[in-house]
């Protein structure tokens, strides 16, 4: 039942968009991805309004003071497992606004963060290929055994994704 779960997560993840606090620059870049250009939807990969359905917390933007309390209230919100990706210099490490008076720092320093995608503001295919990558690693391709071959150990980040995941 784990696998058929994990499996229909990784098909059809349902992604929630905040904004922490960013220029919107990197928003745009998250609206470009549901044009017909870039049509994540064929992915599986949908919009969702509500942090009670949501699988993924897509987030944009240094976390000002003022947006903090916000963000945790929405990342509780979410169902387990829940993944957060930090979208933008900004959302990864604060970036230009790191140390001004009214900005905490980056996502970590509120939610734990799955998935670092930097760029000023990121591409869409940079945007893609995080997620891509963070789904891959919540349910990754089985290997073919080979006669005599070590076994390979597992990425770090791999195991601690996929701990979240169960
Ligand atoms: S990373 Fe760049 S584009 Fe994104 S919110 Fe920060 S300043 Fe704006």
């Amino acid at each position: 039942m784990t696998d058929t779960k994990t499996w229909a997560r990784v098909k059809s993840p349902w992604v929630l968009h905040f904004n922490s606090g960013a220029c919107n620059g990197c928003d745009i870049e998250i609206v470009a991805l549901l044009t017909p250009k870039y049509d994540v939807e064929r992915f599986g990969i949908k919009l969702e309004p509500s942090p009670r359905h949501a699988d993924v917390l897509l987030v944009t933007g240094a976390v000002t003071h003022q947006c903090a309390e916000r963000l945790k209230r929405v990342y509780d919100q979410m169902p387990q497992p829940k993944f957060v990706v930090a979208i933008g210099a900004c959302a990864c490490s604060g970036g230009v606004f790191e140390g001004n008076y009214s900005v905490v720092g980056g996502v970590d320093k509120v939610v734990p963060v799955s998935a670092y995608i930097p760029g000023c503001p990121p591409r869409p295919e940079a945007i893609i290929d995080g997620v891509v990558k963070l789904l891959s690693a919540i349910n990754p391709p089985k290997q073919k055994k080979q006669a005599g071959a070590p076994k390979a150990e597992p990425a770090p980040i791999v195991e601690e994704v996929k701990q979240n995941a169960q």
